[in-house]
């Protein structure tokens, strides 16, 4: 099982010109990989015409997808529309959709059920707040998560599990090695070691063969770092 390497772009960047440069640079740095598998997931607006361009070198991803099939769901993509336009991957439950667009575990769990169906990879985004993690929530957090997001899929080959502490998102506060060992542990034990488990949260150069050597992830969502390509690509590499 190849490491997989997930950039997410969030709503980045502001330009088309900006996302071009970027992609191009990340593809020119990523050629020559054994072990490694690269998805690259931009905002809507710029990752069809990706997904088409560049087919060969790395995956392309979605950020979110609807649950429903067709009609009248204005301003909604679905399942079968990313499968249609050569999108691979999508990212479902990530923290900040969560908090941000009331995104419940029921709701996690219709679009990875939609998403499976019509042959999408899903990147299913886990992970305990700060407070969660004080009160010595965390495992009662993730596995009600998992359980919940997964309930009534048998067949986890298409699904990748991110295990992102949500206090470690965007904060520079990433998770101590240590930390994340025994979340992915915890994780694995969970879905009997079917699954690619995925560390985010603050991923950069500095940490991120780390989380994969010592930590026993097998791939990191990367946000930020992401966003630029020299680091991206070096984190890639320190995947291989
Ligand atoms: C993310 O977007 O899932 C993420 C982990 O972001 P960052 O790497 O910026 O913390």
């Amino acid at each position: 099982m190849k490491n997989l390497i997930v950039a997410n772009w969030k709503m980045n960047p502001q330009t088309y010109l900006e996302a071009e440069d970027l992609v191009r640079n990340i593809l020119s740095g990523v050629k020559e990989l054994n072990n490694t598998e690269v998805v690259i997931c931009p905002p809507f607006t710029w990752l069809t015409d990706f997904s088409h361009k560049n087919e060969s070198l790395v995956s392309f991803g979605a950020q979110n997808v609807f649950y429903e099939e067709k009609g009248a769901y204005t301003g909604e993509i679905s399942s079968q529309m990313l499968k249609s336009a050569k999108v691979d991957y999508v990212i479902v439950g990530h923290s900040e959709r969560r908090k941000y667009f009331g995104e419940t575990d029921e709701i996690v769990n219709k679009k990875i059920k939609k998403a499976l169906e019509v042959g999408l990879k899903v990147i299913f985004c886990i992970g305990e707040t700060a407070e969660e993690n004080i009160n010595a929530k965390k495992n009662e957090v993730l596995e009600k998560q998992i359980k919940k997001g997964l309930n009534g899929i048998s067949n986890l080959e298409n699904v990748n599990i991110a295990y992102e502490p949500v206090w470690a998102i965007g904060t520079g506060n990433n998770c101590s090695v240590g930390e994340a060992k025994i979340s992915i542990g915890f994780i694995k034990k969970i879905v009997e070691e079917k699954t690619r488990i995925l560390y985010g949260g603050s991923v950069k150069i500095e940490n991120s063969g780390a989380y994969i050597k010592e930590a026993g992830a097998n791939g990191l969502l990367v946000g930020g770092a992401s966003l630029n390509a020299e680091e991206f690509i070096k984190i890639v590499k320190s995947a291989e």
